[in-house]
């Protein structure tokens, strides 16, 4: 298609182009008032994934059909138009303020590329799997990213087992066969675990009988401990759990390759090398930058980073009218850090030196409603001191007249400043920052329109909106066998059976659509009355 081809729906209309339907895509277009805009979407996906609930998909718990939702069903809902073309972006180009895109679909080459026109660009591309270019992991491990990489899963366990029923197989190999490994213990890798030991436990011993002795699952991390981001108590539980359900996590472990026959890993405190015969793996060790958003950082000297840099406004660091979210950016610290600093730098010229505890507080509360995040480093250990003061002087008047020393200050928050970790890769800061961002763009007009209204933030003329603020509500880990744990805002830990049915109310509430949510919940049904299919389709 041709740009001549593009349904110009309002010419008056500013374009909105937006790369990707998954969390942060998603939200966006939810949300955004698109009678607005004219929007067009692009992405090799017709439909939105619910991948927190990609495990289930894995070992049959809920269905692929049920977490996916046709994003033509979603934009549809909305009042305005919007243009949704299946295809590709292969390159940005932020100078000609265009992206082109290719199709997968089976038309004549010159059909398959287009290039579309934007005013304002959203970047919500994600990122995908990273194999720290392992040797042979891409060749022999399986991924578990998209629907697609679940649905493999299924019918590659279903295999393991029918392949280790054969009569022609030796002992060996069928302890080879049946031997499932799990690379990378974060929350996707842990609840992979979880759910193949529930559907091997509670289904597959049931119709494989005469192999069931013979399985074994083994979780592989290169850190000292599982699920290393969750407080300690979440850590020691899953670990004890994982021992007594019979799976063997084997941490400080290395993979530095995998052939057909066998993983290789090493072990990190004696440096051993062991090569272990698997039946299955699945690598689940984080993420990696995508292609195309590696070429626009080369574009627009953004080298050296994992992800795009964008201001707290979500707007590429570098670039006019084009935005970033989800796991495919990240907001640059440094740039926050340079700010916080050059309020304290102001206060200090104005202070000489010194500040009461009073005004110090004044600063910091400056501060923290300009970069909420700041908030989290204040509660950081090495400020503990400062921040004990300063309540201290909440309730003592006389400390107000505390003097203290900026310059020391100054220092700490640098500390600080080299511990700064950027967000989570998380569905939960992505689906935020879409609906953050849809917010600004149906309130774009009226800002302009009146650019000293009550939008404009704190009259600095810094922008016409609040900064993002991400909001975390807790995070779980399922843990099998009716069993999850949570972390919950303010370092609330709750483990066991009753936060597997906390676990239920919120994945259902946060379907994208009523059909979704159905569906889940039929699903969930089925399988405590029906069990998990063990079919190889
Ligand atoms: P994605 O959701 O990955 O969407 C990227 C979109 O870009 C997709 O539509 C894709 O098709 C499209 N795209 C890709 N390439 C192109 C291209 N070249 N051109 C156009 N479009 C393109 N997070 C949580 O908060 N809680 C959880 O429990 C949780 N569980 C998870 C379980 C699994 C198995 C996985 C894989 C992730 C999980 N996450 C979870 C993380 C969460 O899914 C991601 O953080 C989230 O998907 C990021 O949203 P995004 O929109 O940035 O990227």
């Amino acid at each position: 298609m041709t740009n001549a081809d593009q349904p110009q729906i309002d010419s008056k209309k500013k374009r909105v182009v937006v790369l990707g339907t998954g969390w942060a895509g998603t939200s966006f277009l939810k949300n955004l008032d698109t009678t607005l805009y004219d929007v067009n979407i692009i992405s090799p996906r017709n439909y939105f994934a619910f991948t927190p609930l990609l495990p289930s998909v894995t070992c049959g718990t809920v269905e692929a059909r049920s977490v996916v939702e046709p994003i033509r069903n979603i934009i549809g809902k909305r009042k305005g138009d919007s243009t949704f073309w299946e295809a590709k972006c292969v390159k940005i180009d932020a100078k000609g303020k265009k992206v082109h895109c290719l199709s997968d679909q089976d038309v004549n080459s010159e059909l398959k590329e287009f290039t579309v026109d934007y005013d304002y660009l959203v970047i919500a591309l994600g990122a995908q799997v990273n194999t720290f270019n392992t040797p042979g992991v891409v060749e022999n491990c399986h991924f578990l990213k998209e629907v697609e990489d679940a649905q493999k899963i299924r019918r590659s366990v279903i295999d393991c087992f029918e392949r280790a029923s054969l009569p022609t197989l030796s002992e060996d190999g069928k302890v080879k066969t049946l031997h499932f490994v799990i690379v990378g213990g974060g929350p996707t890798g842990v609840e992979f675990v979880a759910q193949l030991h529930d559907f091997v436990s509670e289904d597959l011993v049931k119709v494989y009988p005469d192999v069931k002795d013979l399985v074994k699952i083994t979780l592989l991390e290169a850190g000292d401990h599982i699920l290393n981001m969750f407080d300690k108590r979440i850590t020691a539980f899953a670990e004890e759990k994982f021992h007594r359900d019979g799976i063997e996590v084997k941490t400080g472990s290395m993979v530095f390759e995998v052939n057909d026959e066998a993983i290789s890993i090493k072990d990190r405190s004696s440096g051993a090398v062991s090569s272990i015969p698997y039946g299955m793996i699945v690598w689940s060790t984080g993420i990696g930058t995508r292609p195309v958003i590696m070429d626009f950082m080369h574009q627009i000297s953004q080298t050296n980073r994992r992800v795009l840099a964008t201001d707290e406004w979500l707007r590429v660091d570098g670039c006019d009218d084009v935005y970033a979210i989800g796991d495919c950016a990240t907001i640059n610290q440094r740039k926050v850090m340079e700010d916080i600093m050059e309020i304290f730098n102001k206060a200090d010229a104005d202070k000489s030196g010194t500040l009461t505890v009073k005004e110090f507080q004044d600063v910091i509360d400056d501060v923290c409603e300009r970069y909420p995040q700041v908030e989290l480093y204040l509660k950081n250990k090495r400020l503990k001191s400062i921040v004990d003061l300063l309540k201290d002087s909440k309730g003592n008047r006389e400390r107000e007249s505390i003097e203290l020393d900026i310059e020391e200050f100054k220092n700490s928050l640098s500390e600080v400043d080299s511990q700064m970790k950027s967000l989570p890769a998380t569905a939960q800061v992505a689906a935020q920052q879409g609906l953050y961002l849809a917010r600004c763009f149906n309130r774009m007009k009226e800002a302009e329109e009146n650019p000293e209204g009550p939008l404009r933030f704190r009259g600095t003329g810094r922008h016409r909106f609040h900064p993002f603020r991400y909001k975390h509500l807790g995070q779980f880990a399922p843990l099998g066998g009716e069993q999850t744990a949570a972390q919950l805002p303010g370092d609330w830990v709750s483990i066991g059976h009753s936060t597997q049915w906390l676990w239920y109310s919120v994945y259902a509430s946060k379907q994208v659509s009523w059909r979704t949510r159905v569906l889940v919940i039929s699903d969930w049904i089925r399988r405590f009355v029906f069990g998990r299919d063990s079919s190889r389709i």
